[in-house]
């Protein structure tokens, strides 16, 4: 049984702030939804556990997907959802996405994010899945950077809008069912500090790096997920993990992305004999749904024995792939690789969490006071499979529902003054945080990875059973604190992952192949 704290701590002994929102996260989610408030007047404080640009958000290579095409519509943009999601999306929520994500993208742009535009014209491209071109980008192939240099901007301009770097949040403080702020450890000077918020706001985006091979930042180890569940909150589909099908596979290279837009634009995924392999296995060949590109590209790297797949970008002139991907240019020159000429090796990685804090489609968690959006929520717009691009948009849609829900919340609530306190943690026990944190990435890669089996879950649950003494002792340091976090989601992954006996959009069973009408429905976990 987890303990539902990562520390000993009393709320009486140590320093406080107060303010009307606490956010937890500066990347789109966060952001966007702290610049909402404060331009209604909220008191907003956002606090980042590294600097501000060190978020997902910023790697987003592709883009952010709306129906701003002539010839699209929210409807199509709807039907492409949906078909991804593989039978598990939930439609209304789909439909708030695609219908208020053509406003929430405007008011982007009229905030001063400069997209990529063509003759004039905003110049959309077109991932896997999508039947029309959709996805607007800026710089080629940095779009995220944009949006996260945008979004920074516009929060430094409003003075009730506070930003505090490096700030680690530890645990929500929760009694009866209602938040009341959070524990936060103060990176730098190692010392704790609690913000009371009449408003939580959950930001902190996903969990790649339970994975050994993964395209995410650093930050991303669950802990959001983590301290929500800790504190009561039900988390919802953790089972759906995407793999992205094409990360830079060399040795001593990163898990760098190489963005899906690449076939998009008309490159091939070939085997290790040259062959095209997609039109084999679906009649989208590369633009077939993730899931699918993954499973397929794992099928062929079996057959021919081979560690990764080579992705060649030769139908396109050189002129168009240096103009619209850059950065791939770049990176990929710095390993040796000309792009131009060279087919580049790749191999799936740990992409995105389709699952997350469970919310309604106003943000509210089963916590009152408690909201989440970005990656770490889950209100079912997803689904088993992510359309491509589609998650930089959701953390703008339900970012703004947040904001109109919380504050009628706040007309309504006058909160009462509790103290929080955790004194029954053993001393810290003396582990090796490197090596197990290690050990967890191998056991998730090889156990709960792109095909998964009854065996290997149960092999992985018993690795976390092991490691059960460990949470009755306090964290020792903020890395200590991510690796309790991150073992905490790997269990929960392989929890969902096990329980579902059935193969669907990214969670795929090689003991249970098939879908099952039995299984339409969602797995929801609460302490
Ligand atoms: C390489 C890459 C490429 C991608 N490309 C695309 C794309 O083209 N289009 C698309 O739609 N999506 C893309 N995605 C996915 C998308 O970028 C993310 O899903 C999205 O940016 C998540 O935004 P967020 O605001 O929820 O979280 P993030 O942007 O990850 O921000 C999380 C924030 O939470 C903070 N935080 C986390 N834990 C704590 C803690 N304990 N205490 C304090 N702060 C904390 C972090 O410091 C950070 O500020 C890509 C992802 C990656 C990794």
């Amino acid at each position: 049984m987890f303990k539902p704290y990562l520390v000993n701590f009393d709320t009486r002994q140590l320093p406080a702030e107060t303010y009307e929102y606490v956010i937890i996260g500066g990347g789109i989610a966060g952001l966007y939804t702290a610049c909402k408030v404060a331009r209604e007047g909220g008191q907003v404080l956002v606090l980042t556990k590294h600097t501000l640009e060190d978020t997902s958000t910023d790697k987003a290579q592709v883009g952010i997907a709306a129906a701003l095409g002539q010839s699209d519509s929210p409807e199509l943009h709807f039907k492409d959802t949906i078909f991804a999601g593989a039978g598990l999306c939930d439609s209304k929520a789909v439909e708030i996405l695609v219908n208020e994500g053509v406003n929430r993208v405007k008011e982007l742009i009229e905030w001063g994010a400069q997209f990529d535009y063509y003759e004039g014209e905003l110049a959309l491209t077109r991932e896997g899945a999508h039947s029309q071109r959709r996805i607007l980008h800026a710089a080629g192939d940095a779009t995220g950077a944009e949006i996260q240099r945008a979004l920074a901007y516009q929060a430094n301009q409003i003075p009730s809008l506070k930003i505090y770097e490096n700030y680690f949040v530890v645990d929500l403080l929760v009694a009866d069912d209602i938040c009341y702020g959070v524990l936060a450890c103060d990176n730098v000077n190692q010392c704790f500090k609690v913000f009371y918020g009449r408003v939580v706001i959950l930001a902190t985006g996903g969990t790649g790096q339970v994975y050994e091979h993964n395209t995410n930042p650093e930050i991303a180890t669950g802990d959001g997920i983590a301290m929500a569940y800790r504190a009561g909150a039900e988390v919802m589909d953790l089972e759906f993990i995407q793999f992205h099908p094409t990360v830079l596979c060399l040795p001593g290279a990163p898990f760098f992305l190489i963005s899906e837009a690449v076939r998009g634009e008309g490159a091939r995924l070939r085997n290790c004999y040259g062959e095209q392999f997609m039109p084999r296995y679906h009649q989208l060949a590369e633009l077939a749904p993730r899931d699918i590109v993954v499973q397929s590209t794992l099928k062929e790297m079996v057959r021919t024995g081979s560690k990764n797949v080579f992705l060649d970008l030769s139908p396109l002139p050189a002129e168009v792939i240096q103009q619209r991907f850059p950065n791939i240019t770049r990176t990929c020159a710095t390993y040796g690789l000309d792009i131009t000429k060279d087919p580049i090796p790749v191999a799936p990685a740990a992409h995105y969490m389709m699952g997350g804090v469970k919310t309604n489609l106003h943000g509210e968690t089963n916590i009152k006071g408690l909201y989440a959006c970005g990656e770490v929520a889950c209100q079912g717009v997803h689904g088993a499979n992510r359309l491509a691009s589609n998650s930089l948009l959701d953390g703008l849609v339900f970012g703004f529902r947040i904001v109109k829900q919380s504050m009628r919340f706040l007309t309504s609530y006058v909160p009462s003054s509790v103290e929080f306190v955790c004194n029954y943690l053993k001393p810290p026990k003396e582990i090796k945080i490197n090596g197990l944190t290690h050990e967890l990435r191998a056991v998730m890669n090889k156990c709960a990875g792109p095909v998964r089996s009854c065996q290997g879950l149960t092999g992985a649950l018993s690795f976390f059973e092991n490691q059960a003494d460990l949470f009755l002792s306090e964290a020792k340091n903020i890395a200590e604190m991510e690796l309790r976090n991150m073992l905490l989601v790997g269990q929960l992954i392989c929890e969902a992952a096990l329980m579902r006996t059935e193969s669907r959009g990214a969670h795929y069973r090689e003991d249970y192949p098939a879908a099952s009408e039995r299984w339409v429905k969602h797995i929801i976990l609460r302490l």
